[in-house]
């Protein structure tokens, strides 16, 4: 084991401050990593003061991140796929059975054995994994994404998880050219949703409820912006929408965009707000509507996603951050503002002298 820098909150309650962290040995598989950046995910903030308990305690003390950019550093004597200096990235997990029916299909995300970047049991510690608000980690290769080599590393973080988390479902349900999309909530989901439905042709149509992003709304690639606290814009989109993907991180009015598709519109839930959604049968049955949900996404998909962004030169729009900044960066998330992803500089950590 060797010891690596890390920032950890000890309760559902403390600030994230600074501290030593023991970090795994390579095995043969493994590919060691100096982070470079880290995005700050809404889930990083849920988890910390465990506002996902009824599905998943955090077990103090809890070292977040999951949208982790870094350099090479190590590989072990079986590893094939990556070697030192290369530039790769690590998202929401970091091993799965890989025997199970949904890891064969690729969907690792749904592996019932599969371990989070974070919060997770640690089969080689024995403790729960400790994310990317650190210096350092190691990874097996298989959960080792190549990154292309044209796009701003700042921006490229959170393509590992509100990247994968926005495209899949996009994909999924076949967005395209002709179709109508709306994208609630412009954070660090909604703004990759937008720059992806844009991408893949769409007509997109951003609901807010902050009237200062229009304009980002649009530069983004939004063709139309609605203040969905304005119950008259609202009602212009009627029953008008293929598409709608809801990334918001609190309780909100579902029912509201349900009235906006179309005859078997779909409406698919990436937002986890800690409470459950009231959902009125009528909201769905009038139509033949459907309401879904979506979790990042498969580890090939997640670099067929970044493959996309090289191709696209899409990257998120990010604040960069020193690490000493954390906690009043998540106290701005809560307010929504942050445009439009928090990406922590992990090289301000070498300035940390933990306890
Ligand atoms: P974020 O940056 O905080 O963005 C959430 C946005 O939702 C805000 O910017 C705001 O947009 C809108 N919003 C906030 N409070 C609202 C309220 N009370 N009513 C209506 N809208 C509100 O968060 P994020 O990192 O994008 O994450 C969003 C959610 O997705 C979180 O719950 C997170 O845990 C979850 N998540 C899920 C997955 C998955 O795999 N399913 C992956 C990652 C994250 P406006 O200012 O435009 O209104
Ligand atoms: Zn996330």
């Amino acid at each position: 084991m060797y010891k690596a820098k890390a920032y950890s909150a000890a309760s559902a309650t403390s600030p994230l401050t600074a501290d030593t962290i023991e970090r795994r040995d390579l095995t043969e598989n493994d590919v060691q990593i100096e982070i470079l950046f880290c995005g700050i995910c809404h889930s990083d903030l849920h988890t910390v003061r465990d506002e996902w308990s009824s599905f998943m305690s955090t077990v103090y003390p809890v070292v977040p991140g999951h949208e982790i950019v870094g350099r090479v550093t190590e590989v072990g004597s079986a590893v094939t796929k990556f070697k030192p200096d290369d530039i790769v990235g690590v998202g929401c997990m970091v091993d799965s059975d890989g025997t199970c029916p949904q890891c064969k299909a690729g969907f690792e995300q749904f592996c019932p054995n599969v371990t989070l970047t974070y919060n997770s049991p640690d089969k080689h510690l024995g403790r729960v994994t400790y994310g990317g608000y650190s210096e350092s980690v190691v990874v097996d290769q298989r959960f080792v994404l190549r990154v292309p080599p044209n796009l701003d590393l700042a921006g490229v973080a959170p393509l590992l998880c509100a990247g994968i988390t926005t495209y899949s479902p996009l994909r999924y349900h076949g967005v395209t050219k002709g179709k109508k999309v709306g994208v609630v909530g412009l954070g660090g989901l909604g703004h990759m949703g937008v720059k992806f439905a844009h991408a893949l042709g769409a007509h997109v149509v951003v609901f807010t409820t902050s009237p200062d992003k229009k304009e980002d709304a649009l530069r983004l690639g939004a063709d139309e912006v609605v203040v969905s606290r304005n119950a008259d814009e609202m009602q212009k989109h009627a029953g008008s929408f293929d598409f709608i993907l809801d990334t918001v991180a609190a309780v909100h009015d579902i029912n509201a965009y349900l009235n906006l598709l179309s005859r078997d519109g779909n409406i698919t839930l990436v937002g986890a707000p800690p409470k459950p959604l009231e959902v009125a049968a009528f909201s769905l049955i009038m139509g033949r509507r459907n309401l879904s949900g979506s979790n990042i996404g498969g580890i090939a998909e997640t670099q067929e996603m970044l493959d996309f962004c090289g191709e696209h030169n899409i990257t998120a729009d990010v604040e960069v951050i020193p690490i000493q900044k954390v906690n009043e960066a998540y106290d701005r998330l809560l307010k929504s503002d942050v445009k439009y992803r928090f990406s922590i500089d992990m090289s301000s950590m070498k300035s940390e002298s933990p306890r």
